[in-house]
């Protein structure tokens, strides 16, 4: 049977490696860290740093097709591997995204339109920044930033100096604080050959920067919203020639929707679609690189609540899995630590009403 290669080895990797199993293929993660909860469930895994090209040389001879779960492979992995073997979503997605002001450049010069955003390279030039934005605003580094991680919020410009230290003083991004009713994603797939299929928009609402739930149906503001925001998405998709699943994240404001960011990936607030969509992200992923039909993006049932289980979340397990309505989704890392996420549990056609969960932020 045919390989497919996946680039990094948490979570999303795993639940793409099950999907491309159940569409009988072989997968072969490759990823530097020492523990994988994606190689756990394939047979061939590369434990090797994303610069030892002899060993990315093999990976790729292995494989029929690469595709990656985690954003930050560098640029120049996917470059190497690109000369070898079918790289897809392709390296011009990854780039944008790995880069908040070329990404937000990019976007903006599609029509989209992120927050009020300015270059801050050094301490001075928050400051100038600051005049710029105005305040509130959040500092955000350029670079690696995930969970709300290398981010610090200014409610004056008497802030600037602890918000540069806390974010360590590497370049950075100042943006205007977006008053938003809600919150809300965009997650598409695009075909080989350009079809775009989208999945229904969630609410999501994140807990000190992290995901806490995602839920359909949405308030009404982000049906409203959502194809505003579905077009932009696939003009972006289409500009890059990408293929496969690529998300936006989108405040829905009363002046229409604001850009956050865009993820060149499988994403959290896609995780409903394993039980709440006809085909799920993953699987749809996983067709679109392998050059297969596209499946339904449509919602089987409704209400969907996705909860995820962060740090000592995963305590909640036993209660979980003593609902019989709920699917748990547990994976399967050695360590808990606070703020990482560890699981998810999901609620199709069903109400988390009553649960261990806290789900008081979900309005369905
Ligand atoms: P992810 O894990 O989604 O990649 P991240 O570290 O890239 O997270 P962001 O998406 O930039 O972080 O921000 C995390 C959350 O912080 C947002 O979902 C939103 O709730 C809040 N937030 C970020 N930027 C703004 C803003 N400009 N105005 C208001 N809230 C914001
Ligand atoms: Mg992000
Ligand atoms: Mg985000």
């Amino acid at each position: 049977g045919s390989t497919i290669g996946i680039l990094g080895g948490g979570q999303l990797g795993r639940m793409l490696a099950v999907a491309a199993a159940q569409l009988g293929y072989k997968v072969h993660i490759y990823a530097p860290d020492a523990t994988s909860v994606a190689a756990e469930v394939t047979a061939h895994h590369s434990q090797a740093a994303w610069d030892d090209e002899p060993r990315l040389a093999a990976f790729a001879a292995a494989c029929d097709v690469v595709t990656y779960e985690f954003e930050n492979v560098p640029v120049d992995t996917l470059r190497f591997l690109s000369g070898h073997v079918a790289v897809r979503p392709g390296v011009a997605g990854l780039k944008i995204a790995q880069d908040r002001l070329e990404e937000k450049t990019f976007v903006a010069g599609l029509g989209g339109r992120p927050a009020p955003f300015a270059a801050v390279p050094d301490r001075a030039a928050l400051d100038a920044a600051l005049e710029q934005v105005g305040a509130p605003a959040i500092l955000k580094t350029v670079r690696m930033g995930y969970d709300g991680k290398g981010q610090a919020r200014l409610r004056t410009s008497a802030d600037a100096d602890a918000a540069w230290e806390t974010i360590g003083r590497h370049p950075a991004v100042l943006e205007g604080f977006v008053t938003f009713a809600h919150e809300f994603s965009v997650i598409l797939v695009r075909g080989i050959d350009g079809e775009v299929r989208f999945w229904d928009s969630p609410a999501n609402v994140h807990e000190g920067g992290i995901l806490a739930t995602s839920s359909l149906p949405p308030p009404q503001i982000i049906f409203d919203q959502q194809d505003e925001a579905r077009a932009l998405m696939a003009k972006i998709a289409d500009e890059l020639d990408y293929v496969g699943v690529l998300t936006g994240e989108f405040f829905a404001t009363e002046e229409g929707p604001v850009f956050n960011e865009m993820a060149p990936r499988v994403h959290n607030s896609g995780h409903w679609t394993i039980e709440g969509a006809i085909v799920s992200q993953f699987e749809n992923h996983i067709r679109a690189v392998a050059g297969l039909p596209l499946g339904s993006t449509a919602t089987a049932a409704l209400p969907v609540v996705m909860h995820n289980l962060i740090g000592g979340g995963i305590e909640t397990v036993p209660d979980l899995l003593a609902d019989p309505a709920c699917h748990l989704h547990h994976y399967g890392k050695a360590e808990v630590r606070e703020g990482r996420k560890l699981g998810h549990a999901t609620w199709v056609g069903a109400s988390p009403k009553g649960s261990v969960l806290d789900c008081s932020s979900v309005e369905v």
